[in-house]
């Protein structure tokens, strides 16, 4: 059995000290092939030189919408550079936060629009980070996604949304990706989302060093923890551990490595 762990941060410093082994212990639980994210300058390079050194590694840049007040434009400048030179697998996580306060709307709104924008430059799928903006998400995608092509290229990771901002993500032909808190007891309504989206659509991941599946809640998540979103989804979609393995993977190396067999 085979496992893509499509959106994971081993280049943040809580990977600093055991990196290789945590590394180590997702190839023990089978997952083969893990994207990890860049959230700035410095967190996208290091993505890029994890995926040049390890097997099984890809790589994605952008500057999160928590940091384009702070870090601002000559970091967008450092991340597109970045991004022009190569070795990255996608752009991401890019998007909107309105949950945490640290940038306004149109500021957030505009660094979005111009990652889509290089992501069509480049011929590169787009992660996408949305935290209480659903609205304003779509609407986004919704002018952005037809004119540059995006269609089957856009992931919305750790999905959050209703039902109704699935559907039309979906409409639009964007994919949803889900985290371990599908294994949470009290995420009745995520899990009832994740089981109206079509395995065919969906990709898991674990969003690590954040949101520990049930089995580790409060601890440190890791990529080899992928396993427990795959199996909810399995439950939720009535097909076998092996079974929903095999597709989130086949469509995550689809979307990030199109030219990759599996
Ligand atoms: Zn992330």
């Amino acid at each position: 059995m085979e496992f893509f762990d499509s959106h994971a941060h081993l280049n943040l410093p809580e990977f600093g000290p055991d990196r290789s082994e945590a590394l180590a212990r997702a190839r023990a639980a089978g997952v083969t092939r893990i994207t990890n994210v860049g959230v700035d300058a410095a967190s996208s390079r290091l993505a890029r030189d994890l995926a040049r050194d390890e097997a099984g590694l890809l790589a994605s840049a952008a500057l999160h919408p928590n940091y384009a007040a702070d870090l601002g434009e000559p970091e967008w400048v450092c991340v597109a550079a970045l991004l022009r030179e190569g070795g990255f697998a996608a752009v991401g996580e890019t998007g909107l936060d309105y949950y945490r306060d640290h940038a306004p709307p149109e500021l957030q709104q505009d660094l979005f629009r111009r990652h889509l924008a290089l992501a069509e430059e480049l011929s590169l799928p787009v992660i996408v980070h949305c935290r209480n903006a659903h609205a304003d998400c779509r609407a986004v995608l919704a002018e952005e996604m037809p004119r540059r092509n995006l269609a089957d290229r856009v992931v919305l990771h750790c999905f959050s949304g209703t039902g109704e901002d699935a559907r039309a993500y979906l409409a639009l032909g964007a994919l949803l990706s889900f985290t371990g808190v599908l294994t949470f007891p009290n995420a009745h309504s995520a899990r009832a989302v994740a089981a109206g989206v079509p395995l065919a659509r969906t990709l898991a991941e674990t969003d690590c060093p954040w949101l520990a599946p049930q089995a580790r809640r409060g601890k440190r998540n890791e990529p080899a923890y992928v396993t427990h979103a795959v199996g909810a989804l399995a439950g939720l979609h009535g097909v076998s551990v092996e079974e929903a393995a095999r597709i989130t993977t086949e469509n995550a190396v689809r979307f990030f490595a199109p030219g990759e067999q599996t």
